[in-house]
């Protein structure tokens, strides 16, 4: 009898073991007649057996792998560590910054700049140009891409087409250092990539150097958060009005500016003109360019330079 008790517990020990469940043992044991009753046991001298003795101070763990999957299941999830923000995101809400601010934010984005790869620009490049000026500036100019003097010089418009610029900002009565100034591509779009130091080697960025570019242009405007930007050619045009139009059906108007990563944390008005580099080849156009800056001085209240 005795003997049978023991091979129904041991037979019902294998149904714990196979269950690996504490509670689907329960149900299982529940199912199951006792093995034996209290009263049928008898006193049985202690087995011989060949079992080491559990060594003092050890307890016996048995691990019950389906309950502790259902119980990590119903466990609030634990909490993860925010992922380490961007500087900006479209979910941010926008602010404007404080002048300290906005140059600490410069600084890092135009570092970032400088170490960028995500375009074959970057491989070609001597000198990122990420831009430079005034961050409280109400005013932006932003062009298409650095060319030949920029690259060398790491800084926006700084050769014969951005001589006409300065002059362009003076007619209307403001300095260069009291706007922003800035191109969509950061680094230098060349014909022949293979021989950086010939001239006549610039070209416009193309749609995919745009593309990965992009980004850093609107976190540049996120920060300065001008009222005005002047869109200097096309190209530039083109890409900040995102409309495909030619330059001639784009210019005479204010647009809203929309950014695709970030949000304005003001309205941020948009007119499209010539290129100064466009202006210095074809000087006929000089007269044209000037009505769209009076568009924008009449807005900004600037009366032009002094005669
Ligand atoms: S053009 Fe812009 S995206 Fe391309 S490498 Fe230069 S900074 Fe980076």
């Amino acid at each position: 009898m005795a003997e049978n008790s023991l091979s129904r517990l041991a037979a019902e020990f294998k149904n714990f073991l196979a269950a690996q469940d504490e509670d689907e043992f329960i149900a299982t044991a529940a199912a199951t007649p006792a093995a034996v009753s209290v009263a049928s046991v008898q006193p049985q001298e202690p087995a011989q057996t060949a079992v080491p003795p559990m060594p003092e101070g050890e307890t016996l763990t048995v691990e019950f792998p389906r309950a502790r999957a259902r119980e990590q299941a119903a466990a609030p999830a634990p909490v993860q560590a925010p992922a380490a923000k961007e500087t900006f995101s479209p979910q941010q809400d926008p602010v404007l910054m404080n002048t300290a601010q906005k140059t600490a934010a410069l600084s890092e984005l135009a570092d970032t700049i400088k170490n960028c790869s995500r375009c074959p620009l970057g491989a070609t490049r001597i000198n990122a140009v990420p831009g430079e000026g005034n961050v409280d500036a109400d005013l932006m100019f932003i062009g298409e891409g650095p060319g030949f003097d920029e690259d060398r010089q790491g800084r926006p418009f700084v050769g014969r087409a951005g001589q006409l610029l300065d002059k362009m900002i003076a007619a209307m009565g403001l300095k260069r250092e009291q706007v922003f100034i800035a191109n969509i591509a950061k680094c230098h779009p060349m014909t022949d990539p293979l021989h950086p130091e010939k001239h006549g080697n610039d070209r416009a960025p193309n749609a995919g150097e745009i593309a990965c570019c992009r980004k850093y242009l609107e976190q540049q405007i996120a920060v300065i958060c001008p009222k005005y930007i002047v869109a200097l050619g096309g190209v530039s045009a083109k890409a900040l009005i995102s409309d495909a139009k030619s330059l001639g059906a784009l210019r005479g108007r204010f647009y809203d500016l929309s950014l695709d990563s970030v949000k304005l944390p003001r309205p941020v008005k948009i007119l499209a003109t010539f290129h100064p580099a466009a202006l210095l080849r074809n000087p006929g156009w000089k007269k044209d360019a000037w009505i769209d800056l009076q568009m924008v001085m009449a807005e900004l209240g600037l009366k032009g330079a002094s005669k």
